[in-house]
Formats: structure tokens, C-alpha cells, sequence
């Protein structure tokens, strides 16, 4: 076992979970044991909320730039081990170390974000009438949760982290039991800075501790990122204990190809969106539509997905459950009829025959009532689905209970709005594989892809983190206004 088993992290100090249960932790690469992980029992959770809740008057109540300052050392932290937190990334969760090393710098990236929360925090302030005004402030809400998924082991923790902590909240924080091993060394790193003890913790675990924050009472906010099946519990469990809650779920994209787009960029856009991370980002090209003749394209796409070689620029799926997974979807739309262009099956990387990969592939000719066609297949596979219409293709993108990203190729601009306007997914590319939007605008999708109010990350994060508190102060004694009154 490469590493020592992993604890909880309460109060500054990493500690072992009470009871034995435990998971191992494999790496995707190669099938190498890292480490074991503990499925804590909920009494973790309590012993974790009793610290947040010890450390939140103190640093709820110092000033926000004092408070940031944590997070600039952090960040320079972040920066100076960005390699090796990268190989961390990399090792447990499979994508390549390009791709982990990117991950990171979007941690960086989130962080400097959270850094400038003071410029974007104040509040407002009126004189309302003679000599009364009225005032608004963001104020921290508490002990705050956070339940992240496997696909980003240290992007998302930070899409929550800083912002959540910088506005003055003290979080508890449940990794994916499949990647536990980066976020204590975020934990390190956030002591390193300066963190107070008890801001921020960690309990691993699987449901048992999901279900454990969505009930205790301590805890004010739940933020949640995973598949929409268990978006939806966490949604529902933690709102019924009248809870805020933020819950992303999962996504089935597609992109929208007219016979006009430039072929050779729409076909690097195509590959690297439903290849990078081995097809496991939310925002990943799952399904294409072609409207019209795109057989030139659809060419040039399978050129440029046939220079993806796994285990060189293609990491590996998460686990063999994955892996089979993926491949069910790949022999089912064989049989119900498509055609593979580019067959990833029985992927075997020499040297790394116990990682679990997946080669890139291509499928022609799906029709939208395949289960690839509707459903999220995450991993690098990309369906091609042929219309004769734009308003056909919009209505198959739109039938989909999903609604992350949705992206457009294409050099008609009338075209481009006419699509933007009419594509149900809350974040929408143009010429784009991946429209992530970048700090400082906020990320999230629409209909079975969030639930919740607001978005994760961004200046709407701030609204998800604090409340308003409204105070109306009346200050004339010159009038001969009775102080109490
Ligand atoms: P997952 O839903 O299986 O797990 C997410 C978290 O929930 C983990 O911490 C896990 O321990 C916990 N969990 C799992 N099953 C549970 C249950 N039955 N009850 C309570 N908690 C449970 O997701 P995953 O497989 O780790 O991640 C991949 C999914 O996340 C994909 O669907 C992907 O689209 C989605 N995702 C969405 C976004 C987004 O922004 N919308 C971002 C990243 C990932």
C-alpha cells in the first residue's frame, strides 16, 4: 500500500474514524492499491460539526480581509506544489497528469476568485427618509457541508472551499470514497496557511454520513455535486430537515454541428471535449447531432480521435464497474443498429494491464431512442445522431431531462443565437467542446442537471453562503427624536 490509511480530519488534526469499516482505495492506472478509506460512522459527523461550530463565532466574526489573506497563501500553496497535488489527482482518480495539473490550476484559479469576495460582499446602504437609513450585510451562515464527487478530486472541494470559508462559514466537507486522498492535503495546505483549527474538516464515508449531514441539526447549508440520482436525495432529505441546499447533478451534453462549421477546429473541439478526463466531466460532449451532411466532418473527427492513445493522452475510467458500464452502452447501440467508427472496447494498456481503460470512441448513426442516446455514459464515447433540421436538433437536445451544456458549431451567427435562445442547458458553447465559464461568472446547469436555487460557484455562490441581514437605523437627535422610540 503506497500511502498510510487515510483519516478524518477534525479540529486541525487528522484522526482515525471510530468502528473498522473501511474501502480501499485502487488506483485507475494501473490497479495499484493507494490506500484504505473509512466509512465513518455518523458519530464522526458529530464529533466534526461540534468543532466547526466551536471555531465559527471567532471566525465568523473576523473581518472578511483578514480572512482572505488565508486564502492568498493558500493559493501561492497551491502554486507551489501544483505538481505533485497534481500527481496526486492524477494517481487516484486516472485522468493524465496534463489533465490533473489543470485541474489544479483551476483550484488556483477558484481560489483568487475567493480572494477578491471583499470587493463583491459589500452591502448597501440608503438614506431611506430624513435621517433614517436603511443597510444591508452578507453574514455567514454557519456550519456548512459539502458532499463532493470522484470525477475532479480537488476542483471541486475548491469550488466550495474558498468561497464558502473566505464568507465566513466553517465546513464539513465528505469526499468521494473513490478519491479521498487529495483533499487532506488540501487540509494540510489550509492549515499551512493560516486556517484556523475547526474551519474546515473532513469526514470520509460513504451514505451513511450523506444522510448523517442532510439530519444534524448543526448544520445550516448542504452543498452537494454528483449523479442526479443522489442529487435528488440530498436535495430532498436536506430540504425536508429545512436546510439550503445546492445540488448539481449529472449532464448529457451535446453539440449541435452545422454543415458550415470549420471541420478541422469542430473536429478537435469534438475529440478533446468527449475524450478529456477520459469522458468523466460533467460538461463532456456525450452526444453529437449533425445536422445535414456532416460526412466530412464526422471524417475528420475520427482522424483526430484516432491520435488518442490511451494510457499516452487518455487517462482511465474511475473502476472496472465503470468500465464494463461504459462498454454495455457500446455493444447495445452496436446491436440496436449504430455504427462504430472508432471501437474503444477491450482497451489493454501494455505495463498497465490492471488499470481500467477505455479507448475513445466514435458511434454513427444512434438514434435518439437508444439508451446511449439518452442516458450518461461517462466515459469517452461520443454518439453521432443525424437530423435533417436545426429545430430537429434543438427538440433532441431539449427532450433530454438534463440540462448542463449544450454548445453550437457553426459560422452563421443568427444561427448560433437562434440556438442559445432555444437550447434548454444553463450553460451554452459556441464554437466551444467544454463552455465552462471561467471566474468570476458561476457555473451551473438547469433542470435534472441542479437543484437549488443560484449556482456553485462565482458571484452567485456568494447569495448560496450568506444571508442578508437588513438593519433600519434612525440617527437625528438634532430633531429632539426620543433615542428609544
Ligand atoms: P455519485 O452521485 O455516485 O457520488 C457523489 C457523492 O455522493 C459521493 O460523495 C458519494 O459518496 C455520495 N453517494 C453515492 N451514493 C449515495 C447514496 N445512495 N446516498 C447518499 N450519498 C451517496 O457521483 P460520482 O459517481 O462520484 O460522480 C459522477 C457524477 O457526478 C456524474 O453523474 C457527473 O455528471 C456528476 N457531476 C456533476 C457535476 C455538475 O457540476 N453538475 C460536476 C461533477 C460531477
Amino acid at each position: 500500500m503506497k500511502y498510510a490509511p487515510v483519516q478524518n480530519y477534525i479540529n486541525g488534526r487528522f484522526v482515525p474514524a471510530a468502528g473498522n469499516k473501511k474501502m480501499d482505495v485502487i488506483s485507475p492506472l494501473d490497479g495499484n492499491l493507494l490506500s484504505t478509506v473509512p466509512m465513518s460512522p455518523a458519530s464522526d459527523l458529530d464529533t466534526a460539526v461540534t468543532a466547526a461550530k466551536a471555531a465559527f463565532p471567532a471566525w465568523s466574526k473576523t473581518p472578511i480581509k483578514e480572512r482572505v489573506q488565508v486564502f492568498f497563501r493558500y493559493k501561492y500553496l497551491l502554486e507551489k506544489h501544483l505538481r505533485e497535488l497534481g500527481e496526486l489527482v492524477s494517481e487516484e482518480n486516472g485522468k493524465t497528469i496534463g489533465e490533473a495539473i489543470a485541474e489544479v490550476e483551476k483550484c488556483i484559479e477558484l481560489t483568487e476568485f475567493a480572494t477578491s469576495l471583499p470587493q463583491l460582499v459589500t452591502g448597501e446602504v440608503l438614506e431611506v427618509s430624513k435621517g433614517v437609513e436603511c443597510r444591508t450585510e452578507h453574514v455567514p451562515l454557519g456550519v456548512v457541508a459539502s458532499i463532493v464527487p470522484f470525477n475532479f478530486p480537488s476542483m471541486v472541494p475548491n469550488w466550495t472551499i474558498p468561497n464558502a470559508i473566505a464568507l465566513g462559514n466553517c465546513m464539513v466537507i465528505k469526499p468521494s470514497e473513490k478519491v479521498p486522498l487529495s483533499v487532506g492535503r488540501l487540509a494540510e495546505l489550509l492549515k499551512e496557511a493560516g486556517l484556523p483549527d475547526g474551519v474546515f474538516n473532513i469526514v470520509h464515508g460513504d451514505s451513511e454520513i450523506v444522510n448523517a449531514i442532510c439530519d444534524h441539526p448543526g448544520i445550516e447549508a448542504v452543498s452537494f455535486v454528483g449523479s442526479t440520482k443522489v442529487a435528488k436525495i440530498v436535495y430532498q432529505r436536506a430540504t425536508h430537515n429545512y436546510k439550503r441546499c445546492l445540488a448539481l447533478g449529472g449532464a448529457k451534453n451535446h453539440l449541435l454541428v452545422l454543415p458550415d462549421a470549420k471541420a478541422d477546429m469542430t473536429a478537435q473541439n469534438v475529440a478533446a471535449s468527449m475524450s478529456g478526463c477520459a469522458g468523466q466531466r460533467c460538461m463532456a460532449a456525450s452526444a453529437m447531432v449533425g445536422v445535414g451532411s456532416i460526412d466530412h466532418i464526422i471524417d475528420k473527427i475520427c482522424a483526430e480521435v484516432l491520435k488518442i492513445v490511451p494510457g499516452e493522452n487518455l487517462g482511465a475510467v474511475i473502476n472496472k464497474e465503470s468500465q464494463q458500464r461504459i462498454e454495455r452502452y457500446i455493444t447495445e447501440a452496436e446491436r440496436g443498429g449504430a455504427k462504430i467508427l472508432v471501437d474503444g472496447r477491450n482497451t489493454v494498456v501494455a505495463g498497465k494491464e490492471k488499470g481500467t481503460y477505455v479507448g475513445p470512441t466514435v458511434i454513427d448513426h444512434v438514434t435518439p431512442d437508444m439508451a446511449i442516446a439518452k442516458e450518461e455514459v461517462f466515459g469517452p464515447v461520443i454518439s453521432i445522431i443525424r437530423t435533417n433540421t436545426v429545430d430537429e436538433a434543438i427538440a433532441i437536445e431539449n427532450a433530454s431531462p438534463y440540462g448542463n451544456a449544450a454548445s453550437v458549431f457553426t459560422q452563421n451567427g443568427g444561427m448560433a443565437r437562434y440556438i442559445i435562445d432555444r437550447a434548454s442547458a444553463g450553460m451554452i458553447g459556441v464554437n466551444v467542446g467544454v463552455p465552462v465559464p471561467r471566474e468570476p461568472f458561476s457555473f451551473g446547469g438547469w433542470n435534472e442537471s441542479k437543484f437549488g436555487v443560484g449556482d456553485i460557484t462565482g458571484k452567485s455562490s456568494i447569495e448560496f453562503w450568506t444571508k442578508l441581514k437588513k438593519s433600519t437605523t434612525k440617527w437625528n437627535p438634532e430633531a429632539g427624536v426620543n433615542w428609544m422610540s
